[in-house]
């Protein structure tokens, strides 16, 4: 196991359309340890989420899921979200409603913004074991599989903002923004 470089905002993998993972290749010895690197570093930095292409692999698998612990708050405040491999996912809203909450990412570090998304989606994907699997997700879960979704083509989360209003640096979004909805 490995902890791998996180690529930051600016290079170019981050903007490039990653390329799926043939079914019959999860199994490999190379794609089980992207997989498990990926878990190592997500864990290391405190992420609730992460796309290969953000650890300079352009393909279409991710990584998310809470544990225990996790210093991750105010963003995530007792949602259940279980450790989960998600390969060549297909993501669709299954709500019109959308919600409104924060967003980071390991590779824009430092810096919240609110983001819309649809409330709930339908994810279907292949596992680590390259079997298929569909599930259903609602609030946080469904906006990381939709953020890390977003990452296999090239999007970050500042493109889906409405506007830059709450873009905040973490200290100043602990200080003016996280005693708001209390
Ligand atoms: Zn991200």
């Amino acid at each position: 196991m490995a902890i791998l470089k996180v690529a930051r905002l600016g290079h170019p993998v981050l903007r490039r359309k990653a390329a799926p993972i043939p079914p019959d290749r999860i199994g490999s010895r190379e794609i089980q340890q992207l997989i498990d690197d990926m878990f190592e570093t997500m864990l290391e930095y405190g992420g609730i989420g992460l796309a290969a292409p953000q650890v300079h692999e352009s393909v279409r698998l991710f990584v998310a899921g809470l544990h225990e612990g996790d210093v991750v708050s105010p963003m995530t405040d007792e949602v259940e979200m279980p450790f989960i491999t998600v390969i060549n996912p297909e993501v669709v809203p299954i709500s019109r409603e959308t919600e409104t909450d924060w967003e980071g990412c390991l590779s824009i570090p430092d810096i919240r913004g609110q983001v819309p998304r649809p409330v709930a989606v339908r994810l279907r994907a292949f596992d680590r074991r390259g079997e298929k699997f569909e599930l259903v997700a609602r609030g946080l879960p469904a906006r990381v599989i939709q953020h890390e979704t977003d990452h296999l083509d090239g999007i970050v989360f500042f493109d889906r903002m409405k506007s830059f209003e709450t873009l905040a640096f973490m200290d100043e979004f602990r200080r003016y923004w996280t005693k708001d909805d209390e």
